[in-house]
C-alpha cells in the first residue's frame, strides 16, 4: 500500500521537471495521476512512462493561463478517475530577464497568466469539487522568489509572491472543510526551466545557494509528496522552502 493508494491527483505543468517528478512520485505512491501540460509530447511521455513503470496515468492537454481550459481539465478528470483528492498546481515560466522599468508589457501579462491566473484558476475549479467531497489537498508552486525579490524577474516575483498570499487565503477558507492548502518555495532547481541561461550564470546561482549546488526536481517532489500525504494532516496554510539554505543567507 502506497501513501495515496486509492487517491486521484492531478498536476499541471506536468511533462517536465518538477511537475513531471511530482507525477511520477504520486504515481509511485500509488495515485491515479493526471499528467497535464499545454505540451502535449512531454506530457503524453511522461503518463506513457508511468504506465509503462505499472502506474496509473493519463495525458490531458490543458493551457493553465485560459479558465475555461481549467474548468475543463477538473471535468475531464472526474470523467476519466470519478474524483479529485489532490492538485499541485506546478505550470510555470521564467519570463524575460530586464529591469521593471524596461519590462515588456506582453512579458508581464504572459508570466502573470501562466503563473499567478493558473494557480487562482486551478483551485478555482479544484475547491468546489473537492469541497463536495468533503476533503483534498492542494500543492500550489510558488519559489523562494515568492519571499525575496530578484534583479531581472519582476514578473515571477510578483507573481510567486501572489501564489503565497493566495494559498494562506483559500487555506483560512477551506481548512476546516476538510481542505489543506499549501505552497512550496523550491530555490534554483536544475530544470528545462533553466536551460537558457549561461555556465557563468548558473555558477552565480550555486554561489545563492549555501548548500553549495542547485536543487534536483527529485528533491521538490519528495516534499510535494509530504505535503499531499496523511503525515503532513496538520499542516495548512504554509510556505515551505526547499532551497538548499537560499532564504537563510
Ligand atoms: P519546466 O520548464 O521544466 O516545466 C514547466 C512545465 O510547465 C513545462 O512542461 C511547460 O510546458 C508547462 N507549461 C508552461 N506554460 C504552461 C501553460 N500555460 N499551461 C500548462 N502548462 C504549461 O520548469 P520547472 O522548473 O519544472 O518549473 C515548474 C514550476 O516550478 C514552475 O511554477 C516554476 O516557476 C517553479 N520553480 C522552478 C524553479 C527552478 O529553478 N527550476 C525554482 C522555483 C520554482
Amino acid at each position: 500500500m502506497g501513501l495515496l493508494t486509492d487517491k486521484v491527483a492531478l498536476v499541471t505543468g506536468a511533462g517536465s521537471g518538477i511537475g513531471k517528478c511530482v507525477a511520477e512520485i504520486y504515481a509511485h505512491n500509488g495515485a491515479s495521476v493526471v499528467v497535464s501540460d499545454i505540451d502535449e509530447k512531454g506530457g503524453k511521455a511522461v503518463a506513457e512512462g508511468i504506465t509503462q513503470a505499472g502506474g496509473n496515468a493519463v495525458f490531458i492537454k490543458s493551457d493553465v493561463s485560459k479558465a475555461a481550459e481549467c474548468e475543463q481539465l477538473v471535468a475531464a478528470t472526474i470523467k476519466q478517475y470519478k474524483q479529485l483528492d489532490i492538485a499541485c498546481n506546478n505550470a510555470g515560466i521564467g519570463g524575460e530577464s530586464a529591469p521593471t522599468g524596461a519590462y515588456q508589457l506582453s512579458e508581464w501579462e504572459k508570466v502573470i497568466n501562466i503563473n499567478l491566473n493558473g494557480v487562482f484558476y486551478g483551485m478555482r475549479y479544484q475547491l468546489p469539487v473537492m469541497e463536495k467531497a468533503g476533503s483534498g489537498v492542494i500543492v500550489n508552486m510558488a519559489s523562494i522568489l515568492g519571499a525575496v525579490g530578484f534583479a531581472g524577474a519582476c514578473a515571477y516575483v510578483a507573481a510567486k509572491h501572489a501564489v503565497i498570499g493566495l494559498t494562506q487565503t483559500a487555506a483560512i477558507e477551506y481548512s476546516a472543510k476538510g481542505i489543506r492548502i499549501n505552497a512550496v518555495g523550491p530555490g534554483f532547481i536544475e530544470t528545462p526551466l533553466l536551460k537558457h541561461l549561461s555556465q557563468q550564470v548558473m555558477q552565480e546561482l550555486v554561489a545563492l545557494h549555501p548548500i553549495g549546488r542547485l536543487g534536483k526536481p527529485e528533491e521538490v517532489a519528495e516534499l510535494v509528496l509530504w505535503l499531499s500525504s496523511p503525515p503532513s494532516s496538520f499542516v495548512t496554510g504554509g510556505y515551505y522552502p526547499v532551497d538548499g539554505a537560499y532564504l537563510a543567507r
